[in-house]
């Protein structure tokens, strides 16, 4: 990585509507077409809806990035990058169906907690979805908060519960 991405940060992507892999494609090709830099990218992954439900399957996966910016402005850019991709304001369900969702899950060890923005990401620690592909990339993170390895978070959810399986 260059003097010019001064910070790491961990992204998890996700689509369940339209045509969900391309919609993570395109979310990470406008992140790098704003200057990110994806340092690793995880394998993308179909995982079962947790809090709401009924709706349909997510592909997720997480990225490593390096980047200039600072916690908010990288979250403004993935509202934009967002927005751009088509996520609309009809997407009103929270935890509900969406054409492109990204995530802060981790911004070097900062820990912040505002109205606008929590990091670590305040659920990563329950979410297989997050979990599963983060550990892909460094099982050894530690997270800033519960000072224990995401293998560890991982391994400690409940058997059986959240489904996610490898795409490709
Ligand atoms: P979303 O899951 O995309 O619907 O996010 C809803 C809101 O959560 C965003 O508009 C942010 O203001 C807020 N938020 C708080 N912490 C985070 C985070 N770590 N990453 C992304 N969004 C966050």
């Amino acid at each position: 990585m260059t003097d010019q991405f001064q910070h790491t940060a961990y992204i998890c992507v996700g689509s369940n509507i339209g045509d969900k892999l391309l919609n993570c494609q395109k979310g990470i090709a406008g992140l790098t077409g704003n200057g990110q830099c994806v340092l690793e990218q995880s394998p993308f992954y179909m995982t079962e809806p947790v809090d709401y439900e009924d709706q349909d399957w997510f592909i997720n996966a997480v990225i490593k990035i390096g980047t200039a910016l600072d916690p908010f402005q990288l979250l403004d850019l993935l509202k934009s990058v967002e927005k751009n991709a088509g996520r609309c304001s009809r997407e009103k369900i929270r935890f509900g169906p969406r054409m492109l969702d990204l995530d802060i899950i981790l911004y070097d060890n900062t820990v912040m907690n505002t109205d606008r923005l929590t990091i670590p990401h305040p659920r990563m620690h329950e979410r297989r979805f997050v979990l599963q592909p983060l550990c892909d990339i460094d099982f050894s993170i530690i997270h800033p908060v519960f000072r224990r390895e995401m293998q560890y978070l991982l391994n400690h959810l409940t058997p059986g519960e959240q489904k996610v399986v490898q795409y490709r």
